[in-house]
């Protein structure tokens, strides 16, 4: 069976590193925060060329601390996408504001732009784009509607670590922007864990009370907070980890660029692959097809022993807990077209070329059998 992910050879990769790492926070018994996470985020802020930043538990955290940190409140608006994971939206919910969602551009899946402005109101604070898929969302007239407008952009940028665009890091570029270390990002804790990161030094410090119940000092709390600090064996982990991102996102580009080539003439037969977006490097945390044959080609390839998946099956707008949202079927045409049509592909640092080019054959395979039968 090739697998859609395998953290398990990633693991034995590293596997007596991580061990060390793991035992020294045992050791030293400091479970919560402390001198590993505070490393590893002296490590995350480099990488992401950003002054600061700031571990939490996980992804979702960060989302949520950012946009308090932003200032977002009851009755606010924040413009983002609803073709993302859940966590990009329920953020927003959680400050009691509104996610008021923009369709994307067909070609890369990422916000659109160009739609943006019309979506704007009195209400609305801060911009949200999601760098699908390890891709970056097209930032230049993103930063320059904020600037116009006079709003804050956070970037979730959950799948999009080491991510360029123009020359600047994924998370460099808006105000404030989050990341996620899900065990199946592309930068992946062994267990739950996040962070937000920075310029801004007023921001930072908000975040680091918020994410440890308000605390400004020893039981004093300024504010109310949450807990959502990063464990000690986390911050370890990843600082172990992000040694290796730079060599695994190697990987990840000349696996996309392998499947892109051994896939390139499917265009004409209906499978389409995602466009990167002008001037951005993409770190290809999933690689999708898109095809209307979608249920048939998962099958074909689950019958030839390949696993794959669906990112995301159902846009946030059309879930049911989020109907109170007001919007229905046909409101995001692109994002319900990408849902519909979208298959990910086997995909990680590891995957073996041989393995890579199986995947591709058995989808050309399927592919071109589709079009002798009805062309
Ligand atoms: C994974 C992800 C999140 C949430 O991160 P968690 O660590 O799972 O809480 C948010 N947004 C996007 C786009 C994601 O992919």
């Amino acid at each position: 069976m090739i697998p859609l992910v395998d953290l398990k050879i990633q693991y034995q990769s590293i596997k007596s590193e991580i061990d060390l790492a793991i035992s020294e926070v045992v050791e030293s018994s400091h479970f919560v925060l402390g001198p590993q996470v505070e490393a590893f985020e002296e490590e995350l802020a480099r990488l992401c060329e950003t002054r600061f930043a700031c571990g939490v538990n996980s992804g979702t955290s960060a989302l949520h601390l950012a946009l308090l940190a932003a200032g977002v409140g009851p009755g606010d608006e924040v413009i983002t996408v609803s073709y993302t994971f859940v966590a990009t939206a329920a953020a927003v919910l959680y400050t009691g504001a509104h996610p008021i969602f923009v369709d994307i551009d067909p070609l890369t899946c990422n916000i659109d732009p160009s739609r943006i402005e019309s979506a704007i109101t009195s209400r609305t604070k801060v911009i949200m784009p999601v760098h699908l898929h390890g891709s970056c969302a097209d930032m230049h007239p993103i930063m320059e509607i904020a600037r116009r407008h006079n709003l804050i952009v956070i970037e979730d940028a959950a799948q999009a670590v080491a991510a360029d665009y123009h020359g600047r890091r994924a998370g460099s570029m808006g105000d404030l922007a989050c990341f996620s270390f899900y065990p199946g990002k592309n930068l992946g804790a062994y267990g739950e864990a996040g962070a937000v990161v920075t310029n801004n030094e007023d921001h930072v410090k908000l975040i680091r009370q918020l994410r440890d119940h308000g605390q400004s000092e020893k039981y004093h709390h300024a504010r109310l907070g949450y807990n959502y600090r990063m464990e000690a064996i986390q911050g370890a982990v990843l600082k172990v980890k992000l040694k290796y991102i730079d060599e695994w996102t190697k990987a990840r580009r000349s696996h996309a660029a392998a499947y892109r080539s051994q896939l390139a003439e499917l265009e004409q037969v209906g499978v389409r692959l995602l466009e990167e977006t002008a001037g951005g490097r993409s770190v290809h945390h999933i690689f999708p097809v898109f095809t209307r044959e979608r249920a048939d080609l998962q099958r074909h390839l689950q019958a030839a022993g390949i696993n794959t998946g669906i990112h995301y099956p159902i846009p946030v707008h059309l879930q049911s807990g989020y109907r109170d949202l007001g919007y229905g079927v046909g409101d995001f045409p692109h994002t319900e077209k990408a849902a519909a049509e979208t298959l990910s592909l086997p995909m990680y640092p590891e995957l073996a070329l041989e393995d890579l080019t199986r995947v591709a054959e058995t989808v050309r395979e399927f592919s071109l059998q589709k079009l002798a039968v009805s062309p």
